[in-house]
């Protein structure tokens, strides 16, 4: 039998001993996706003044009562405004501006009539025509207001929001070039094993190719966070202990792969131990039991096992939502949808299990299948899924047709379903 916390109990020790980060401005378009650090206000009214929301005439609106195709009123065109220009004749009575989207509003006008109800009677329909409008407006009709998005000294975009695109035109309007956001952090990435070579390199007798410092790196990027890919670390005490101080000196959280199981050559725990503090070194879940937490001269470790889908497990479940927390993000869990097993599934009851999973909609809505082999050694089902199938502890037996969660990976954390 398998022991150890829950998946649960793991997440939580975890998130308790990571901080938010500390805050960084950065250039306007490097805060997408980031976190905002602090309220930001407008230093103007956006809009800025009131102007026109069609191309069209500003008119005074009661001149226009009763308007239609039948009985067209005639105005005179007294000005013509771009967008751009600042407005300077004020429309009098039987009088109108021909003005153009975005343009302001200029005084006396209170009503915008689009050019589609305009016929020309006299002139070229600019300054000086005369031309008839067969269409009633209201008084504030087709007029954005000054200040209608935000008032000067408002608040535009909060503290705590997420910054998306329309985020990030927002704070462009109101005069943020560079904007507060939570420091990514950097996050050490190094990978135990006398048996690994780099990707460049055609593995000799024994070897394989370091592949987690890449997944694993993709993942921290994924996070938000900053991969600092560090040395391989051979299977040997010292090599072990000198890589780590190094790593706790040189970023903001460290991540490791392998050397944490029961080998004969597995030192994450016991350099851990010495270096620093060991907080747990097994989760009741499949794959990846021996997923290790620490902390060392105050950097939070987590040391996930070698085998590469354990590896990108523990990753999802645990350093993700960690490297989220530290970048000033809340919303720590993914999606979870209900989906229907296509096909029987066995496992053992000690452990939750994380399979690899399509998911996708079936007639009767949803359902999911297994991406492929379940190996722990093999990446292919996780690269393609799109979901963690969550089979819980106490359970053997998931007949097909049966409800199951599905952890959408495909889908950012904080999304309603
Ligand atoms: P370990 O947890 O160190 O016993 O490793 C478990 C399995 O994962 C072994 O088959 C290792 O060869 C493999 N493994 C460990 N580290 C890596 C790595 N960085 N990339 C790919 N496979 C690895
Ligand atoms: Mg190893």
């Amino acid at each position: 039998m398998s022991s150890g916390m829950t998946v649960e109990q793991a997440r939580e020790l975890l998130l308790q001993n990571v901080k938010v980060m500390d805050v960084e401005q950065v250039d306007l378009l490097d805060a997408l996706g980031r976190v905002l650090a602090q309220d930001m206000e407008s230093d103007i009214d956006v809009a800025p003044f009131d102007n026109s929301a069609m191309d069209g005439f500003a008119v005074r609106a009661a001149d226009l009562s009763g308007a239609s195709e039948a009985h067209p009123v005639r105005v005179k065109v007294i000005e013509h405004i771009a967008a751009g220009d600042a407005p300077e004749i004020t429309v009098g009575p039987g009088e109108a501006s021909r003005i153009m989207t975005g343009a302001p509003m200029p005084a006396g006008a209170d009503a915008v009539v689009m050019v589609e109800y305009s016929s020309v009677i006299e002139g070229d329909g600019a300054t000086g025509s005369l031309v008839a409008l067969s269409r009633e407006v209201t008084a504030g009709e087709n007029v954005r207001l000054q200040g209608e998005e935000v008032r000067a000294g408002d608040v535009v975009v909060a503290g705590g929001d997420v910054l998306g695109p329309a985020g990030i035109g927002l704070l462009a309007s109101t005069g943020h070039g560079r904007v507060p956001v939570f420091r990514r952090p950097r996050v050490a990435v190094l990978s135990t094993g006398s048996e690994l070579v780099e990707v460049d390199q055609v593995p000799g007798p024994g070897k394989i190719r370091n592949s987690n410092s890449y997944s694993v790196s993709a993942q921290v990027i994924a996070a938000g966070g900053v991969p600092v890919r560090m040395e391989v670390v051979r299977d040997d005490m010292q090599a072990t202990r000198e890589a780590f101080t190094r790593a706790a000196e040189n970023s903001d959280f460290i991540v490791t792969t392998g050397g944490v199981s029961v080998g004969d050559f597995d030192y994450v725990k016991p350099v851990l131990k010495e270096l620093g503090e060991l907080m747990y070194c097994k989760v009741t879940m499949r794959p990846g039991n021996p997923q290790t937490m620490g902390v060392i001269n105050g950097v939070p470790f987590f040391g996930l096992p070698g085998n590469p889908t354990s590896t990108y497990v523990g990753f999802e479940m645990f350093v993700r939502p960690a490297i989220r927390h530290m970048t000033g993000h809340t919303k720590l869990d993914r999606p979870v949808v209900s989906a229907r097993l296509t096909h029987d599934v066995r496992k053992k009851p000690d452990r939750r299990y994380f399979m690899r999973g399509i998911v996708s909609r079936g007639q009767d809505g949803l359902e999911v299948l297994l991406a492929g082999s379940q190996s722990s050694a093999l990446l292919t089902a996780a690269h393609r899924g799109n979901c963690f199938v969550v089979l819980p502890e106490g359970e053997r037996e998931f007949a097909a047709g049966q409800i199951v969660n599905c952890m959408r990976l495909d889908m950012d954390e904080g999304i309603e379903l």
